[in-house]
């Protein structure tokens, strides 16, 4: 495509170099290669056409054809046109003749680009053909009209008329408007050439404006600067200093000012393009903060969607816990529930095949992509698929819906995104190493705990061990009290090293969700039914309290119990003075930042005892901090790490006392609209 331009450009270059100069003496051989570059300028079109929409191959018997005759015809006017008697006025009949031919291949090129027109899969391709097909046919159709008027009219200057007086009569009394749209519609080739897609009206326009801006700015410096200069015939020196002074200034100013005149065009002509360019240098300003996934999902969703020229944004991550893809966060306006997972499919691979991601509109980037795809993009409400990718392996994707009335997003825009989205690439595989990292650390914490373990076994064993022996050295004469005392340290004891155990495996193995629906209500009352039954200390009550409509969870109902009670037991310990403790489940809608966000549930436990003091609060959930004498100090580690398996947050609400309040978030997913491919398990990406 890009020699098709070369040639292009070439022959428009020679076409008005030689239409310029060859009114000068001694230099009227150059008509000839005005009329032979001027003809042959439709087969090149032609080619750049042909090329551009890559039918190439299609067309290689129409193209072959097409500069055959326009060859054949300039080299059959560069040979009979010398032999004539030149005209008296006007041009020659060869002339008139391959004027008509030139203008009926301009033609055959216009219904080319009517037929990509017809072809056209989207509106936005189609507009934009439309536009250079109106351009095409404006500028052949002046120039047409200029060369008509020129033929009527006089030819050559008068015998012994000046330069500026050949010049104008060879460019006829009309404006050259035929060379200006010609250059015109060069220069959106050029543009074309560069971006490698077709240009919108509104992103031409806003270029002209900046380019005419900065040539208007050119002749307004060096128009003051003359102005200052006076006559300038007679102090040569002193014009010359002036044009560099101008030179200068416009040098000084051209910078910041093409930037401002970007912008101004921007705002006025190409705003949705604008925005979502602003948006994502705000996401490349905020992407290396990110140092969670949940920091950098939101650096990546909100600034896009905030710009108004993405509707909806969703992210998808691997979950290898649940060996599926998985709804991670979306923003923006979610019309109905997404697909919130997606296993291993035919979707990962089409997207692991697609270089540029997918997209729902038929057209580019949907190669390879079948039914099953398109369906999956359908059920995650998305017109754009963008693959998180490192080397083979897909670890996610975003997902894009653009805004009302626009339909998806143009090739440069996609360029840009693709773009943005492999710099997140990088982020998220370092936040995956980090968290790689702290797996490391969790198993390097539990090598700590496997001593902390031998100290909490050996206590209870020294125990039973003493219990044991007294029994054993009396065997024979134990008064029955006291061999239920020591047979009752026996039970304790084992209970306790029991409890360590369990606890000690619950924090070590990975864990398997096994998700239901459930109903969160009456989770917490027979939670707290329960737990009330086993005997609560004097003056400490227990009470759950829930409030309106919950909608059901897809939840781990094991799991969420062993949750709630570890939290009610600590809230329980921690009232010993006596005081309530209640337990409240409540649907929310609301983010941190007070934005409305995607669904959860909210279960938190309060109790009436001091709190958690401020310096604490902090190493909480750490594995084997405790404050307890019998304490394992793994209680609120486990059951964070449960309910974030869960894709919730496990946090403390409010430290410092009185009272300490712990809270689980939920999101709330809905059952029913699982596409057929949305599975759990499987193998890895
Ligand atoms: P354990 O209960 O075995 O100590 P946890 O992980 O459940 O282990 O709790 C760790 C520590 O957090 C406790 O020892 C206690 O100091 C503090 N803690 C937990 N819940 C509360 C609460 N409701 N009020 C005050 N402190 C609490």
């Amino acid at each position: 495509m890009h020699r098709a331009f070369a040639l292009l450009g070439l022959l428009v270059a020679v076409c008005f170099a030689s239409f310029t100069l060859a009114p000068f003496p001694g230099l009227s051989g150059l008509w000839g290669a005005y009329a032979a570059s001027g003809a042959l300028l439709p087969a090149a079109t032609w080619s750049f056409f042909s090329r551009f929409f890559g039918r190439e191959h299609e067309l290689v018997r129409q193209t072959r054809a097409f500069w055959t005759l326009s060859v054949l015809g300039v080299g059959v006017y560069l040979v009979v046109d010398p032999l004539l008697p030149a005209a008296e006025a006007g041009g020659s009949a060869p002339d008139v003749l391959l004027g008509i031919a030139t203008l009926a291949a301009f033609l055959a090129t216009f219904q080319r680009l009517r037929r990509e027109h017809e072809r056209a899969e989207t509106h936005v391709q189609r507009v934009r053909i439309r536009s250079l097909g109106a351009l095409l046919l404006l500028a052949t159709a002046i120039t047409a009209l200029e060369q008509l008027v020129r033929t009527l009219g006089p030819v050559g200057p008068a015998p012994g008329a000046g330069l500026l007086q050949r010049a104008l009569s060879a460019q006829g009394s009309l404006p050259p408007m035929g060379a200006l749209l010609g250059s015109l519609f060069i220069y959106v080739l050029h543009l074309v050439v560069q971006l490698y897609r077709l240009v919108d009206v509104n992103e031409l326009l806003a270029r002209l404006f900046v380019l005419l801006s900065g040539a208007l700015l050119i002749v307004g410096t060096q128009g003051v600067f003359l102005g200052l200069a006076g006559d300038l015939r007679a102090h040569p020196l002193h014009g010359a200093f002036q044009l560099l002074l101008a030179a200068l200034a416009f040098l000084a100013v051209q910078g910041p000012l093409t930037a401002a005149l970007e912008r101004i065009a921007g705002d006025l002509l190409n705003r949705p393009g604008r925005r979502l360019l602003l948006a994502m240098r705000d996401v490349d300003g905020g992407l290396p903060r990110a140092i969670s996934l949940e920091q950098l999902s939101d650096q990546l969703l909100s600034p896009l969607v905030a710009s108004g020229r993405v509707r909806l944004a969703s992210l998808y991550l691997w979950d290898q816990g649940q060996g599926s893809y998985r709804l991670h966060q979306s923003r923006g306006s979610v019309t109905r529930p997404l697909l919130w997972a997606v296993g291993p499919s035919v979707f990962v691979d089409a997207l692991r095949t697609a270089g540029g991601g997918l997209q729902r509109s038929p057209g580019q980037g949907e190669e390879g992509a079948d039914l099953a795809a398109v369906r999956t993009l359908d059920a995650m409400d998305a017109d754009l698929c963008l693959p998180f990718r490192s080397g083979a392996l897909v670890l996610g994707w975003l997902n894009l819906k653009a805004e009302l009335g626009s339909e998806g997003f143009s090739r440069e825009e996609r360029r840009q995104l693709r773009a943005l989205v492999g710099r997140a690439s990088v982020m998220l595989q370092n936040i995956h190493s980090f968290r790689a990292m702290e797996e490391q650390q969790r198993l390097a914490a539990l090598g700590t705990m496997a001593a902390g373990l031998a100290h909490e076994i050996r206590n209870p064993l020294a125990g039973i061990k003493g219990a044991a022996q007294y029994l054993q050295s009396g065997a024979d004469d134990v008064d029955p009290a006291e061999l239920r005392d020591f047979l009752g340290v026996i039970v304790a004891e084992t209970d306790r090293l029991a409890n360590v155990v369990t606890q000690f495996l619950d924090y070590s193995r990975p864990y398997v969700i096994h998700a239901e629906e459930l109903d969160p209500g009456a989770l917490v009352r027979a939670v707290v039914e329960l737990r009330a039954q086993g005997g609560l200390p004097p003056g400490v009550s227990l009470r759950a309290e829930l409030s309106g409509p919950l909608p059901p969870l897809r939840a781990d109902a094991d799991k969420l119990r062993q949750v709630l009670l570890n939290l009610i037991n600590n809230g329980i310990d921690a009232s010993r003075g006596g005081g309530p403790v209640v337990v409240r489940a409540r649907a929310v809608q609301i983010d941190r930042s007070g934005e409305e966000a995607a669904p959860q549930v909210e279960l938190s436990v309060e109790d009436s005892g001091a709190g958690v003091p401020e310096a604490e609060a902090a190493r909480l959930f750490t594995p084997f901090f405790t404050t307890k004498p019998h304490g394992t100090g793994l209680g609120l580690a486990i059951s964070r790490r449960l309910i974030e398996a869960h894709g919730g947050e496990l946090r403390l609400r409010s430290f410092g006392g009185p009272g300490a309040c712990f809270q689980a978030l939920l999101p709330v997913r809905p059952a029913d609209h699982r596409a057929e491919e949305a599975v759990q398990g499987g193998e890895s990406p």
